[in-house]
């Protein structure tokens, strides 16, 4: 039984250019996302009391999996949830800036949005070797930026992640090389903010 799919992108291989090329997007998508859906049904087929968990499910409450498979669950689950979001919240011929609510509550927690941008690419910068960086609603209903190892989400840590940047390697190094900070700034042209408004909006 194979629960957990891959599921297509919401646009061509080639639609993210030039911010994000064509084989970055090819291999990202079907061969490194792809390999965390078939590891991750690979761990949890021998516990079919698994079987009715989503992948969110299994990261919101790792302690509850059983430990000879929870590594294997916190970084495919975490990996495919991760990218699942990740090519949800960049479209092409979006970037620009939030508006409404989102406009609102990034403004008033970082001055402003050139403000936040600097934060999030710095925080991302700094995740040393593999990781993602994020603007996350806190426990106490705050935003915050913060930035997770490996396939690590904030849900692990009770956060709700509103937008995420994948800074592995293998997200950037084809186009962009060493070249990280290049990178996270050339993101921010694919950001579709009206995917990210709606994720600020879901109850947790
Ligand atoms: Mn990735």
């Amino acid at each position: 039984m194979n629960k957990h799919t891959l599921p297509d992108l919401p646009y061509d291989y080639n639609a993210l250019e030039p911010y994000i090329d064509e084989e970055t997007m090819k291999l990202h998508h079907d061969k490194h996302h792809a390999s965390y859906v078939n590891n991750l049904n690979g761990a949890v087929e021998k516990y079919p009391d698994l079987s009715s968990k989503s992948a969110d499910d299994l990261i919101i409450n790792l302690n509850d999996i059983p430990e000879d498979i929870r590594t294997a669950v916190r970084n495919n689950a975490g990996g495919h949830v991760n990218h699942t979001m990740f090519w949800q919240i960049m479209s092409p011929g979006k970037g620009g800036e939030p508006s409404g609510r989102l406009a609102e509550e990034i403004n008033k927690t970082f001055g402003s949005f050139g403000d936040f941008q600097n934060r999030f690419n710095d925080a991302g910068l700094k995740r040393f070797g593999s990781g993602w960086v994020w603007l996350v609603m806190t426990k106490d209903s705050k935003l915050d930026i913060v930035s997770t190892p490996n396939q690590d989400n904030p849900v692990m840590d009770g956060q709700k992640p509103i937008l995420g940047n994948d800074v592995w390697e293998h997200a950037y190094y084809l186009k962009y090389k060493n070249m990280r900070a290049d990178y996270l700034k050339a993101w921010w042209n694919v950001v579709n903010w009206e995917e990210v408004e709606k994720r600020l909006n879901i109850k947790n």
